[in-house]
């Protein structure tokens, strides 16, 4: 092609585009990445399904839905102004706060007027000759765009349990993750919970205050943390303002992006008396400090792992009346620390209290929902509510809901059957002119300080792409296929990996989620970031680039 051809190409492209970029999903990234692709001059568009901005923080309004990061390191770090013009309420803030947050940022920079909302992305299909993405909207809209973002959430995609007869029950039910707008109103009622994850855990501290009667359905026990949650008050939040540098700063060296960070020590390199005492200290102390900031072999070393499981296994039987619930709700299947740990506010006292119940699945495994209620092997629970805190279908799940095609109508879902295979979490080989914010394979943790580093890794990538007149780029295979051994041998002999949880790829409600698969980057956030530093740095040679002149 001459480049007399090419530059007609590029008006004839030009007239049937829509945007420039399409990104999919108004939360913590789309709304970020918005933002940069727009400051950039890029015409965008965010498709979001949802009514209003926020993602997470606005499907997620069950009752007790609040941070597990500390709020002042979570919210974006990015703009000045939010910093300066943002008081955090409390340390870990509850869901109508952060929601809140959002639509503060969303003001701020008029992100609404690019933003579609009620706009459901069902297919986004790659034109090879045209070099171009059609996304096309649950109602039948389509819109074309040189570059496809998804920012779909990695914990995005409820999943409802395998029960026959739930659409029987005549009650009100809901997931926690499509909590309605209106709220339920628990009072004088009986109320099921079934799930005791980090959601469930949330939601039933804060039922059992209101509900006549609560039945929580257990299938296995977390192992669960003292949040410790308070107030900041205005003089708290001027110093953790003038703190902003050094706090953004440590959140970049931890392993994990949290303010808390591991402990250089092993779990046998102290005296008992000192190992004991470091752990009350955790146990007392605020947040995931006793996950994130415990000895450093703690997470690898079966013994450590065991003598810390028993520490805490001890604090529940503490805190729990009845011996045989206290022994219900420790895990025996998993270690501390290997599986999410849900933080907790009064969570083991609430089976202290009269009115509440617990079932455990194992011993009396549900056979069905009837219409007035929930039906065991071993009996029949008559309640007025059942709340499905039955999580999501974690990191892929948003992906698989989609039908992305990409080169030769290859979909997305089969390429990654087995699991993901990604080039730093971000691009697949394959898939052209799409980006990934929080994908698999890349760094998460706390979760904005990885999102900001990929909004502004992709905002790099495509503006050496603007600048060298280049409209297509992807991931060489050989590059994806580096980065997969990579990801492969950060999990190797993390305790976390032997262990059936979302964080392994394990989802019992999903067809194919049955095998443990890693779909995590289990390596730190600082060796993320310096790969794809180096990447760029190195002017992106596992990437290949085309630009219009070039035959596609
Ligand atoms: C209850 C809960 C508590 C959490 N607490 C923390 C915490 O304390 N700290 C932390 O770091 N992380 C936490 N997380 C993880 C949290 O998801 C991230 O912190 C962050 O909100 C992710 O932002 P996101 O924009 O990438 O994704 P999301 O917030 O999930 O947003 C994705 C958006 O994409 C939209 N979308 C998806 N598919 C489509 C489609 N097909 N068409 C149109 N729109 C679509 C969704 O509607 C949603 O609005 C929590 C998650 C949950 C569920």
């Amino acid at each position: 092609m001459t480049a007399v051809q090419g530059t007609q190409t590029q008006r004839r492209e030009a007239e049937v585009l829509d945007f420039d970029a399409i990104i999919i999903g108004a939360g913590m990234s789309g709304m970020y990445q918005l933002y940069r692709l727009r400051e950039m001059g890029l015409r965008v568009r965010v498709l979001e399904a949802g009514t209003g901005v926020g993602g997470t923080w606005y499907w997620n309004r069950y009752p007790g839905a609040r941070f597990d990061s500390e709020s002042y390191s979570y919210g974006y770090s990015f703009s000045q102004d939010v910093l300066d013009e943002w008081d955090w309420g409390e340390c870990f803030s509850g869901q109508p706060e952060i929601e809140r947050y959002c639509n503060f940022v969303a003001d701020k920079f008029d992100l609404r007027r690019d933003i579609q909302f009620s706009a459901r992305v069902t297919a986004a299909h790659y034109d090879e000759a045209g070099r171009y993405w059609t996304v096309k909207l649950a109602d039948g809209a389509h819109y074309r765009a040189r570059f496809l973002i998804t920012a779909i959430g990695l914990l995005s995609a409820p999943t409802m349990p395998r029960f026959a007869g739930i659409d029987d029950f005549q009650g009100q039910w809901c997931h926690t993750g499509l909590w309605p707008k209106e709220g339920i109103d628990f009072a004088g009622k009986r109320v099921a919970v079934i799930g005791t994850g980090a959601s469930g855990v949330q939601a039933i501290q804060e039922i059992a205050k209101s509900a006549r009667q609560l039945i929580v359905f257990q299938r296995r026990p977390n192992w669960c943390t003292p949040l410790h949650n308070r107030p900041i008050p205005k003089d708290e939040m001027e110093r953790i303002r003038a703190g902003y540098p050094e706090l953004f700063q440590l959140c970049r060296e931890t392993a994990a992006c949290f303010i808390h960070t591991v402990d250089p020590r092993g779990t046998f390199e102290v005296t008992d008396e000192e190992r004991l005492a470091f752990w009350e200290e955790l146990y007392a102390g605020q947040g995931f400090g006793i996950w994130q900031g415990n000895f450093r072999d703690m997470l690898t070393d079966r013994e450590a792992n065991r003598l810390m499981s028993e520490f805490v296994a001890g604090k529940i039987r503490e805190r729990v009346k009845d011996p045989k619930v206290a022994e219900l709700l420790i895990p025996k299947d998993h270690g501390f620390g290997t599986r999410r740990v849900p933080q907790e506010t009064h969570y083991y006292e609430v089976y202290n209290q009269p009115h509440v119940k617990l079932v455990s699945m194992l011993e009396q495994p549900v056979d069905r929902i009837t219409p007035t209620g929930i039906r065991t092997s071993a009996q029949d629970y008559d309640v007025d509510v059942i709340i499905y805190a039955t999580g999501f279908d974690a990191v892929t799940g948003a992906f698989d809901r989609i039908d992305i095609r990409g080169d030769g109508g290859q979909r997305l879902k089969d390429k990654w059957t087995g699991g993901p295979r990604t080039f730093v979490g971000v691009m697949v080989d394959g898939f052209p002119n799409m980006f990934m914010i929080m994908g698999p394979h890349a760094a998460l943790g706390n979760n904005p300080r990885s999102i900001e580093y990929n909004v502004e890794w992709i905002r790099d990538l495509l503006g050496r792409m603007n600048a060298h007149d280049l409209i297509e780029t992807e991931a060489r295979p050989e590059a994806v296929g580096e980065w997969h051994a990579f990801v492969h041998e950060k999990a190797e002999g993390l305790l976390v990996n032997e262990i059936d949880s979302w964080m392994t790829g394990i989802n019992m409600n999903v067809d194919g989620k049955q095998t443990r698969t890693v779909v995590r980057y289990s390596g730190t956030a600082p060796e993320y970031r310096a790969k794809c530093d180096d990447v760029a740095a190195g002017g992106y040679r596992e990437l290949r680039f085309a630009s219009a002149n070039s035959v596609a």
